[in-house]
């Protein structure tokens, strides 16, 4: 199998930790804040941070319709917590203007679990990546609280969805990349 090559938008957020794991995967990792970055891309991971910062970044970059145009081309997008909101069809509680790229079909509610450090280290079952649960974090997490018809529910979280994916794109309210296990990124990284 020839190597991925997987960006990790660096704008803000824990872009990092995502880097050193699909590091640790195997994939060839660029960090994406130029549109020139996305070139040759297969894969895109959209960290967790501040989606509001994020979205602000990606507009004074100029980001936005490159990275459209990229997901037009068959860009994959591995999207986690703050990704997910911008990734989202619709954001509830968002900010005037809030950048929302629409590669999910799904309606988000931001902070939908407290606002401030709210945060919960919890085991999550997805048998899209095997039996034995899956450590995952939730920091001021997101919910999904709708979700299309082309849209799969790979694992729910208070009875709501908190990971889906549609096509290639994988879409998590948690941070998978915070309690070292790398089968969600693997899971992405299967269907480059
Ligand atoms: N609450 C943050 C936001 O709205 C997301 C938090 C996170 O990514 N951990 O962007």
């Amino acid at each position: 199998m020839t190597k991925a090559t997987v960006g990790v938008l660096a704008l803000q957020g824990d872009f990092r930790e995502h880097a050193a794991i699909l590091e640790e995967c195997g994939a060839r990792v660029v960090r994406v804040r130029l549109p020139e970055d996305l070139d040759g891309l297969q894969g895109l991971v959209v960290p967790g941070g501040e989606s509001t910062t994020m979205s602000k970044l990606l507009t004074s970059s100029v980001l936005v319709e490159p990275l459209l145009e990229a997901i037009e081309h068959g860009l994959a997008c591995l999207t986690t917590c703050a990704g997910t909101i911008l990734a989202a069809r619709e954001i509830r509680d968002g900010i005037p203007d809030q950048v929302s790229l629409d590669i999910l079909d799904i309606v988000v509610r931001r902070n939908a679990y407290g606002r401030q450090l709210q945060s919960a280290e919890v085991s999550l079952e997805i048998p899209a990546v095997g039996t034995a649960p899956v450590p995952v974090a939730f920091i001021r997490a997101p919910s999904i609280e709708e979700v299309g018809a082309g849209v799969e529910v790979l694992a729910s979280y208070q009875e709501q969805a908190a990971a889906v994916r549609q096509g290639a794109h994988i879409g998590l309210t948690f941070h998978p990349e915070l309690t070292g296990d790398t089968r969600l990124h693997r899971l992405f990284l299967s269907a480059l």
